[in-house]
């Protein structure tokens, strides 16, 4: 029997424009994680094997074919991801994570980190950069990677950061800090960009964030996104009847400790400058079924999160 695939279905918000710009975030599950460290106990080790995986992260990336492309828990970039989706026109970065957790497991593929692709015939890139995340001034094991990209046809251009926060509870306090360290370096990038003069307070280049940020929407960090200065609003809120609730999950699994049901996933976009017309729905609890994530249907314990977004007019 051949497992089902989730039907999801677009959440348009308004009219819309022609060709807004696609973005997916996914927590793709690094392979050495998955069949050495996660212990999904209702999800059987075929389901597991790199072999089934690969095509099921694939024919999901093709599925939604977004412009950006926002990865974490990558084990696989050199020798499966840079190389197909290059193939496919997209262009790209890795950062490692510098002591992934990866390296200590039997069969690693060496470390797993963030990666970020984009579409070349829709942007030129401008600039990129791997950050290791800082907090309290010292250097910890989370990362990011950050493009400046510009719009082949408005020429306008976008600011892409993709990172994926500490897991695990008692760690609110850093994953706060390490937001704030991002938010800080973004700040800094854009204003650099703006190309006015010094000391200019705001920049006209939208920001967008995807991450997995390993918090829930009541934790510290994203609070700090929520009212820091650059503007930020989380896109699937967008999803909600109120426009102002996440969704209920972004990851389920069963581990022995337990069912995980959460939202940890976001991406946030600048919304001064950006447009949210349509966003990906969830699948329902029932499509994920008992055994939740992830299945013979799903390569991931984590769900892609996918929206259109566009340029707001300049004022
Ligand atoms: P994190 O705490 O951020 O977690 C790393 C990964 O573990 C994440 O991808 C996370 O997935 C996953 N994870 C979260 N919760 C669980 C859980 N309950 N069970 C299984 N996996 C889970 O790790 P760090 O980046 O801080 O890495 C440090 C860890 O790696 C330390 O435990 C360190 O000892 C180990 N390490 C071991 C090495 C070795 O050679 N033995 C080398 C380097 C590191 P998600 O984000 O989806 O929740
Ligand atoms: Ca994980």
């Amino acid at each position: 029997d051949e497992p089902r695939r989730f039907h999801r279905e677009f959440i348009h918000l308004n009219d819309g424009d022609s060709s807004p710009i696609r973005v997916m975030q996914w927590n793709v599950l690094a392979q050495a994680l998955g069949e050495g460290l996660d212990s999904f106990v209702q999800c059987p080790m075929e389901a597991l094997s790199w072999s089934r995986r690969k095509y099921l992260i694939f024919e999901e990336i093709l599925t939604y074919r977004p412009h950006i492309l926002c990865l974490q828990e990558v084990d696989h970039y050199y020798d499966t991801f840079q190389p197909v989706l290059a193939g496919l026109g997209y262009s790209s970065n890795f950062c490692p994570k510098p002591q992934s957790p990866c390296l200590g497991l039997e069969g690693n593929n060496g470390p797993d980190g963030c990666a970020l692709f984009f579409d070349q015939s829709r942007f030129e890139l401008l600039d990129s950069g791997n950050l290791r995340l800082s907090a309290m001034r010292l250097s910890t094991n989370q990362v990011a990677v950050v493009m400046m990209l510009r719009c082949r046809s408005t020429a306008r251009c976008i600011c892409v950061a993709v990172t994926h926060l500490k897991a695990r509870s008692g760690w609110e306090w850093l994953r706060s800090a390490q937001g704030s360290d991002l938010l800080r370096h973004l700040q800094n990038l854009v204003q650099k960009h703006c190309g006015g003069p010094t000391g200019v307070p705001s920049s006209d280049i939208p920001l967008l964030i995807c991450g997995d940020f390993n918090a829930v929407p009541a934790e510290e960090v994203y609070r700090r996104f929520i009212t820091s200065p650059l503007s930020l609003d989380s896109a699937y809120k967008k999803l909600s009847q109120d426009g102002l609730t996440e969704p209920e999950y972004t990851t389920w699994k069963i581990r022995p400790t337990g069912e995980c049901c959460a939202t940890l996933d976001y991406i946030w976009y600048s919304q001064d400058m950006l447009r949210v017309d349509a966003v990906l729905d969830m699948p329902t609890e029932e499509q994920i079924g008992p055994n939740r994530l992830p299945s013979f249907s799903y390569p991931s314990d984590h769900l892609s999160l996918v929206c259109d977004f566009t340029f707001k007019e300049k004022k």
